[in-house]
């Protein structure tokens, strides 16, 4: 039984012809034609003809298998003032993602059985692409109490995280772990040990000095992730370390790993192309986000992370927040940048374009996170439904010109031009997405 939810859309069928099919899983990297029937992969090659199907001219484009986002915030229940099941997932769509995770965040939490069943419930009416949801380890996000894990499972939960709060009590933790044996589902760690981060809006470094703003040292993050690194071990359990922003936090990482432990994690678009360098810049809120930005060389580790496996995915934690609540003065302003729309743009623009990443590799992390979070990955194969996004890597954008498929405008890459445009998204077998009249800066 699966555990995502979404409106029904009536199932594909198209002709994709001459696109670049790059699917690192699949082996895939050539000019091909792909045939999609009923929803389904149905044939891969060269010169393919169908008479009563719609053809799609990939020439000169890619085509990828559909990225999959393991940490959103989409708002719902109670906060649709942001967002919402149907915005939030048309932002996914618009950024080629064919699958998204969303946070138990909400008001009310995601902590009970019949909140999970009837948020489902909503997805199946209204969300566009396949949603998942986290439920929440503690009740109420309060530290204090475990949910009922096994029960959550049951009504079809992802796992469990109290993201935007770390599992401050250590003993909890363990115990959470211990239920996961019998529940199943993994656990993911927001990490952020409070006593370090205090009143913390920025990188705690030479910038928060310049600009006179109370830092967050990275060790508020690396630190909690060694803690729970040796509870985990200790339990045997499996937790997934979410939005990693600063070496120390890589390193602890890569020394859990090489102990054995169950340990996976993610980097968000933000935190690998972007550092705290850009407040000096402009003191914008829309680059106040938690973990903060933080330096150029945490970025780099970041960066080597993905490269050597270190870090398993790419994850946008699309946080989106209304304009009045982020136009205020900078240290009043609420953490969180949206990232759907942008992700594929952002990495590709300043990791791929100048050579510091290969694109085979950002294509497969940018679906890596559904076997963390155990859910089926896209893949170009036949027989398997089609999950797919034809990108136009040689279309640049100005983010936020065209505005937004998201309720929310906070985007930190609001204003940059990028270079990769979402043409066609088709998730679960139907086409969810079609560029949108976005004016294109130059082609
Ligand atoms: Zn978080
Ligand atoms: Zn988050």
């Amino acid at each position: 039984m699966s555990q995502l939810d979404h409106r029904p859309t009536p199932p594909a069928d198209v002709l994709i012809k001459g696109a670049h099919v790059l699917d690192p899983r699949a082996g895939l990297d050539a000019r091909l034609d792909v045939l999609v029937r009923n929803g389904e992969i149905a044939e891969i090659g060269t010169n393919l003809e169908s008479a009563d199907v719609e053809v799609i001219d990939g020439e000169g484009k890619h085509l990828f298998p559909g990225f999959v986002d393991p940490h959103v915030h989409l708002r719902t229940p109670g906060q649709e003032h942001k967002e919402d099941l149907d915005s939030g997932t048309r932002s996914a769509a618009a950024g080629g993602f064919v699958a998204v995770v969303a946070m138990p965040n909400t008001s009310p939490t995601v902590d009970s059985a019949p909140i999970l069943r009837s948020l489902r419930e909503a997805a199946r009416r209204e969300a566009r692409v396949p949603v998942g949801f986290m439920a929440a380890v503690t009740t109420g996000l309060q530290g204090e109490a475990l949910t009922e894990m096994a029960e959550l499972m049951e009504a079809g939960a992802i796992g469990f995280t109290d993201d935007g709060k770390p599992v401050h009590r250590a003993g909890l933790l363990r115990k959470a772990l211990q239920y996961q044996k019998l529940a199943g589902g993994i656990i993911a760690l927001h990490e952020e040990d409070p006593t370090l981060s205090g009143k913390g809006v920025v990188h705690e470094g030479e910038v928060s000095a310049r600009l006179g703003l109370e830092g967050i040292p990275s060790i508020s993050e690396s630190t909690l992730i060694a803690r729970d690194a040796a509870i985990a071990r200790y339990e045997g359990g499996r937790i997934h370390i979410q939005h990693l922003s600063a070496r120390e936090s890589v390193e602890a990482i890569a020394e859990a790993k090489a102990r054995g432990v169950k340990i996976t994690c993610e980097a968000s678009p933000h935190h690998l192309t972007l550092t705290d360098q850009a407040l000096l810049a402009k003191l914008d809120t829309r680059l106040k986000m938690n973990p903060p930005l933080r330096t150029e060389d945490d970025r780099q580790a970041l960066i080597d992370g993905l490269r050597t496996g270190t870090i398993d995915c790419i994850a946008t934690d699309h946080a989106p927040h209304a304009r009045e609540e982020k136009e205020v003065p900078f240290e009043e302003a609420p953490m969180g940048t949206t990232g759907l729309e942008t992700a594929f743009a952002a990495v590709y623009t300043e990791l791929v374009k100048p050579g510091v990443l290969p694109l085979a590799l950002v294509v497969e992390k940018l679906s890596a996170g559904a076997a963390l979070m155990d859910l089926p990955t896209p893949e170009i194969r036949v027989g398997r439904p089609a999950d797919l996004v034809l990108i136009d890597l040689e279309a640049t954008w100005e983010v936020g010109e065209a505005g937004y498929e998201s309720r929310s405008e906070n985007s930190c890459f609001a204003g940059r031009t990028l270079s990769g445009r979402v043409l066609t998204t088709i998730a679960a077998g139907g086409i969810v997405y079609r560029e949108r009249a976005f004016s294109v800066v130059s082609a």
